[in-house]
């Protein structure tokens, strides 16, 4: 089969390599049809690393994906062949204290589609998962959107862990699609304002045609105060969804007393800071999201509920040999992207 593998900084090769079997009766056999390009990686793809995860080469990143069941294990009842599915990238062991204690994201023998050293990535023909790790869409959905329940379920279990609710006021800091899984389901509990921050002005323009009340450019406008001056007792939630260091630093700024920090961005760099007097007197409370765990069917359910709100994000559709296209597009944000899906004919 082919499959796209980084065999270089900045540089994705088709490659011919053995197709993937099925080796434990609980095993499935998928087709892919669809791969979303993730802001991971693309860290892999031009920087070659997150933190101490480091890519040999040649390697194959890409874990959003979903595609057609083609062959199952002896012992598979969850799915049949010809369902079509999205695929839950993590694979947890199941045994560790971790595992045992229901926080599966943060397994200590985790490994998860694409990271190196973990398992080879998605951008391939064929895939041999879990049947756990299936789970089935409608025909309505189509595989570029299945997709999507990766980055959204982050944003699902993102806003079930700040304990989101209807009258609160919250900050989306950086409008890639994390920053819209995370406004999906805000909007679908009624949260009573959300104001996004971005670097590109496209990006602005959709975070305000998808639902946010303002959505200001961190280049040009004083986003701190602008947003101050519509909530002048400040912000209840702030999501950090872009990794950087300025957007840490507002959020702490736009919070009111008691609020909460939720960190979902990846920063590029090893360290970050805090101001630890405002943060200390504010008595702000920071929360860190892994991944996420369990949210994959709500994620469905919300695709099935907002499809065009959905379909609107994945602005930029490519075919498989264009993988390397899809991906200069993400990295220098072309077009006003959101996301890029690589489909396969
Ligand atoms: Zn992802
Ligand atoms: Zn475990």
């Amino acid at each position: 089969m082919k499959s796209f593998k980084l065999s270089a900084l900045h540089t994705l090769e088709s490659m011919e390599v053995p197709a993937p079997v099925i080796e434990r009766g609980t095993d499935v056999l998928v087709r892919i049809g669809a791969v979303g390009v993730c802001g991971s990686d693309l860290h892999y793809y031009t920087t070659g690393r997150i933190g101490d995860q480091v890519v040999e080469y040649p390697f194959t990143v890409g874990h959003e994906c979903a595609g057609t069941v083609i062959q199952v294990g002896s012992e598979v009842t969850r799915v049949a062949v010809g369902d079509r599915v999205a695929i839950e990238p993590s694979l947890s062991c199941g045994s560790c204290d971790q595992c045992v204690a229901g926080r599966e994201n943060t397994c200590r023998n985790n490994l998860f589609l694409g990271c190196p050293g973990q398992v080879e990535g998605a951008l391939a023909e064929l895939m041999v998962m879990p049947e756990t790790n299936l789970f089935r869409v409608g025909d309505e959905v189509d595989f570029g959107m299945a997709t999507f329940s990766e980055p959204l379920a982050i944003g699902v279990y993102t806003v079930q862990q700040s304990q989101l609710r209807q009258e609160h006021a919250i900050g989306l800091l950086g409008m890639g699609p994390i920053g819209h899984s995370v406004m999906l389901p805000a909007i679908d509990l009624g949260c009573r304002a959300i104001y996004c921050t971005e670097k590109v002005d496209a990006r602005c323009d959709k975070a305000v045609e998808a639902g946010a009340h303002w959505a200001g450019n961190v280049d040009r406008d004083d986003v701190v105060r602008e947003i101050l001056s519509r909530e002048p007792a400040g912000l209840d939630i702030v999501y950090e969804c872009c990794g950087d260091q300025r957007a840490l630093d507002q959020a702490v700024e736009l919070l009111k007393p008691g609020g909460r920090l939720m960190i979902v961005g990846i920063p590029e760099c090893d360290e970050v800071s805090f101001a630890p007097h405002v943060m200390r007197r504010k008595e702000i409370t920071i929360v860190n999201v892994r991944r996420q765990r369990g949210c994959v069917p709500a994620a469905l359910e919300l695709i099935a509920k907002y499809p065009t709100h959905v379909d609107r994000l994945l602005t930029h559709r490519f075919a498989f040999a264009d993988t390397e296209a899809a991906f200069d597009f993400v990295e220098h944000k072309r077009d006003g992207v959101i996301k890029a899906i690589v489909e396969f004919a």
